[in-house]
């Protein structure tokens, strides 16, 4: 298909087409849809993938994606400083905090417990987050993994290396669609969940 196309086309469609989510018709059209944008706003984009490779970092003490150390919500003084909520992905903070319920810090795991797919312990903020425990003023840590086997797993292994700290740990409520991911729940289930927090 790709051998009549001029070589820059080509690359831009097979670029695109490495995206999660974008298949071969929806890489075509994003190429097509850029080569008939301006210059400018053509260099918009290329700019914008660049910065955020550029100058996204991880937050040294919640390991959220952001442009400073410490991130934006680590850093703000209104937070609710006693509670830390445990997510999977920076994507789930996102999630989180647009319920407006939740006004504490958050710890971002970078993944799930799936020795399977060989994902070890060692390769989740998992330490660090013991570390926070034993170090900040903490009261409760909220485990928000997704609601999937790799998640409660998580939860578990979560939970074991808290369990020398005597912090209250709660884990958000049922609710949460089974085998679903954070980050895709809607606000009112979230709002719910968080607020419907058992002891775990
Ligand atoms: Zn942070």
């Amino acid at each position: 298909m790709t051998q009549s196309l001029a070589e820059p086309i080509a690359r831009l469609i097979e670029e695109f087409g490495k995206l999660p989510g974008v298949g071969p018709k929806t890489a075509q059209r994003l190429t097509f849809y850029l080569l008939r944008q301006s210059s400018d706003e053509a260099r918009a984009l290329a700019e914008a993938i660049e910065d955020v490779k550029e100058k996204i970092i991880y937050c040294g003490t919640c390991f959220n994606l952001s442009a400073t150390d410490p991130c934006p919500i680590c850093a703000d003084p209104s937070r609710d400083r006693a509670r830390i909520c445990v997510v999977e992905e920076p994507l789930d903070i996102l999630a989180l905090d647009r319920t407006g319920i939740y006004k504490g810090l958050y710890h971002v795991l970078h993944g799930s417990f799936s020795p399977m797919e060989g994902v070890l312990e060692d390769d989740l903020k998992i330490r660090e987050l013991v570390a926070r425990v034993g170090n900040e003023p903490i009261e409760e840590v909220i485990i928000a993994t997704n609601a999937t086997v790799e998640g409660e797993a998580t939860a578990n292994l979560v939970r074991t290396r808290l369990r020398a700290a005597r912090v209250k740990i709660t884990r958000l409520a049922q609710g949460l669609p089974i085998g679903s991911d954070l980050e895709y729940a809607d606000d009112y289930t979230l709002s719910r969940a968080l607020e419907g927090r058992r002891d775990y």
